[in-house]
């Protein structure tokens, strides 16, 4: 098959950082935080993830460009020395060797832009989500002339069984475009498949959307819902962890509509990458809010792109349709 040598590369990146964010998750009650220019938080978790799989990545494909959320900008300067050592001590796990200078250029290797070939990382999708204990997201995809080949994606909180949520947690999702989606088991080294279930009937029709208001329209998402017939309240989590409950069949629609409170926000490539060709390798769609693709192709910021729909196929029309008159 083409892409294994990038595939099995990715899953070991994704894991490898995932056990690190997991590590963070288990040794701070509320791990340290820089507030970025955004004013959105980002972690020593979320520095180490970035370092560890571009580190991995480039060691196997040196010429690789990688279209990273993250840079080491703040960790250069004297003040947050401390922070730097932390996330270091972390890396060294791995690379007993690495210094902090080390660690920087590490992440900085995730500070490419968009061209014609390219990986793009989350390293911590939903950092809100990993503060609070919830749902968060390790997101890697390689993207080609703008379409998603491979697409990794670890939810280190995620129920197995989304209806026994004190079960077992802990899924790598991996997708290869025309060859479907394997789901693993995040935790054990050995891939271990969980069984893909059927998809969902009438009765299970169920909207996911994020759990922080900033990052979608509540209000107008339900209405949309109810018009396409679903009964069931809303499932909210963070990450593109919904990308992967759409594609199990846990929930028919992911809508994320631009927010009244940011109304000029542009949706960026790391967010959607990853989860677009899980779904769509299930039988799923994706598209904006006028069932335009979502453009990989252009820039890290999808400036021609209005809002995100994701739907198991079957009402993606109707729900587009729904869009013009609400
Ligand atoms: P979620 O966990 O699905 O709510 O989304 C988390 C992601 O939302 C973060 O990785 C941010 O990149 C992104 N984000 C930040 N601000 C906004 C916004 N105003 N609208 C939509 N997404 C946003
Ligand atoms: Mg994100």
């Amino acid at each position: 098959m083409r892409y294994t040598s990038e595939k099995m590369t990715a899953i070991q990146a994704v894991r490898n950082a995932a056990k690190l964010c997991k590590q963070v998750q288990s040794d701070f009650v509320r791990p340290s935080t820089l507030t970025k220019k955004d004013k959105s938080p980002v972690t020593i978790a979320d520095f180490c993830s970035q370092a560890i799989v571009c580190q991995h990545l480039k060691e196997t494909f040196p010429d690789a460009c990688i279209v990273g959320e993250e840079n080491a900008d703040s960790l250069r300067k004297p003040e947050n020395a401390k922070l730097l050592q932390q996330i270091s001590s972390y890396i060294c796990q791995f690379h007993p060797e690495a210094t902090p200078e080390q660690v920087c250029d590490w992440i900085d290797m995730g500070a490419d832009t968009v061209v014609k070939h390219y990986w793009t990382l989350d390293p911590i999708d939903g950092t809100k989500g990993f503060l609070r204990r919830e749902q968060y997201a390790i997101a890697l995809a390689l993207v080609e002339s703008g379409q998603v080949k491979i697409g990794v994606l670890a939810c280190p909180n995620l129920p197995v069984d989304i209806d026994n949520p004190n079960g077992e947690k802990g899924l790598l999702f991996v997708a290869v475009r025309g060859h479907g989606v394997e789901i693993l088991y995040l935790n054990e080294d050995k891939a271990k498949l969980i069984p893909i279930k059927p998809s969902t009937n009438q009765i299970t029709l169920r909207l996911v959307e994020s759990v922080e208001t900033a990052h979608g329209d509540h209000t107008r998402q339900e209405k949309i819902a109810r018009k396409v017939g679903i009964k069931l309240p809303s499932l909210r989590i963070d990450s593109q962890a919904k990308y992967a409950v759409v594609a199990r069949g846990d929930a028919t629609l992911y809508l994320r509509l631009p927010s009244p409170k940011t109304p000029d926000y542009h949706e960026k490539i790391w967010d959607h990458a990853a989860g677009t060709i899980i779904t769509e390798e299930m039988g799923g769609q994706v598209s904006d809010m006028q069932g335009l693709p979502l453009d990989f192709a252009s820039d890290h910021e999808m400036r021609y792109n209005r809002g995100v729909v994701v739907s198991n196929g079957g009402i993606h029309l109707a729900v587009i349709e729904s869009l013009k008159d609400v």
